[in-house]
């Protein structure tokens, strides 16, 4: 397999911190450009990010003496360094797109972990394996943007990671309904319970714009390429509530589901069981894991399954031969944000996309 040269945007941060520790180590990419706003650059990352370090892991060393470069000020230089960046910066929407679009252009293609691009109906927003067939939309976004080789690739919202491939995985029982309630991690909100003490002992009922993520963006991974445009699904109906929970990592979901076609738990079991695994380095060999223990899928036990990469499923119950309840469980910053966009990589590299 070939290798590729790889940037950060925004390795200073939550996020970009997991791109930096995961990437010290893949089998296909190579760590060459680190790079954050005005604020951080110019000075050796290890340097940066004394008492800015927050994962469990080191700072691998091979990136401690990267120099940090400026993502705006210097771009033109980041992009003739490497083969394409991974992305996640705290901007807003315009200043986001705006910066993303402009990698691109350089023929510096883009996999982000922002929400900004997410909805743009030639931009794919992939789980890898939910919607591969997604990437074909690349072709479109390269003519929109005047460009060869550039091209933006999203990985969607962290909330969805936890039901979406357990509701795709059971299509063929046609999924009406979907009510859903995220208990999601401090982590995601770029937090630790350390610097985030109010939040001891409290649950928040409202996550800025994730009630919005949770219930739009499955549709348009369910959707179909059309005329250069992603057109997302009709159904299933999607509702949701999502609350911020003391834990450090891990989203977990509560999911209502009402089916089209009556089924029975083996099924849905069996179908959850045999949903496909991908063959690329950071796919989970088992996508989703069924935990029949009553009290299972449990954050602390659960969330570092396969390396973070794999959802964990449990408390299937039935109410009528249409209707489940299910509780599932993913990592929200492996599976759900930096190990995601890895992963969507992988399959655009092998894809030959990169
Ligand atoms: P964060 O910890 O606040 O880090 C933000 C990063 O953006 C820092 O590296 C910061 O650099 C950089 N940045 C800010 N302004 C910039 C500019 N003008 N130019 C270049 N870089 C700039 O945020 P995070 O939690 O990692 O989240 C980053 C993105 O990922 C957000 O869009 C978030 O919604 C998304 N996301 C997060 C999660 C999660 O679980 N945390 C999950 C999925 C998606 P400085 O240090 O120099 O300021």
């Amino acid at each position: 397999m070939k290798s590729w040269s790889v940037g950060v945007i925004g390795a200073t941060g939550m996020v970009g911190q997991r791109f930096v520790q995961l990437l010290s180590r893949h089998p296909w990419f190579r760590l060459r450009v680190l790079a954050a706003s005005s604020r951080s650059a110019g000075k050796p990352y290890g340097q940066v990010m004394e008492g800015r370090w927050l994962l469990p892991e080191p700072l691998p060393e091979e990136a401690a003496s990267l120099p940090l470069y400026d993502a705006v000020k210097e771009a033109h230089a980041i992009a003739r360094m490497v083969d394409f960046v991974f992305c996640a910066v705290d901007l807003p929407r315009g200043q986001c797109i705006a910066l993303e679009e402009r990698y691109a252009r350089m023929d510096c293609p883009v996999i982000s972990n922002n929400s900004a691009c997410r909805l743009l109906p030639d931009v794919p927003m992939i789980l890898p394996e939910c919607n591969p067939q997604h990437a074909a939309i690349i072709e479109a976004q390269r003519r929109r943007l005047g460009c060869r080789r550039g091209f933006i690739a999203v990985k969607p919202n962290c909330s969805l990671q936890s039901f979406v491939p357990a509701v795709q995985a059971l299509w063929e029982l046609q999924p009406q309904e979907v009510q859903v309630v995220s208990c999601q991690a401090l982590s995601g909100a770029g937090k630790t319970p350390e610097c985030w003490p109010e939040m001891a002992d409290n649950v928040l009922p409202y996550i800025p714009g994730e009630e919005e993520k949770t219930t739009v963006e499955p549709l348009k991974i369910w959707g179909k390429v059309e005329n250069g445009r992603i057109l997302p699904a009709q159904s299933p109906s999607i509702r949701a509530q999502c609350l911020r929970v003391p834990v450090s990592d891990g989203h977990m979901a509560a999911v209502f589901l009402k089916l089209g076609r009556d089924s029975s738990r083996e099924e849905i079991l069996q179908k959850w069981r045999d949903f496909p695994a991908l063959s690329l380095p950071s796919a989970p060999k088992q996508p989703i894991h069924v935990l029949e223990e009553p009290d299972r899928p449990q954050t602390r036990l659960d969330r570092m399954r396969e390396g973070g990469m794999a959802l964990s499923v449990g408390r299937l119950r039935q109410d009528s031969p249409r209707d489940f309840r299910f509780v599932c469980l993913s990592h929200n910053t492996l599976r759900g944000a930096a190990g995601g966009a890895v992963l969507l990589a992988e399959l655009l590299a092998q894809e030959g996309y990169l």
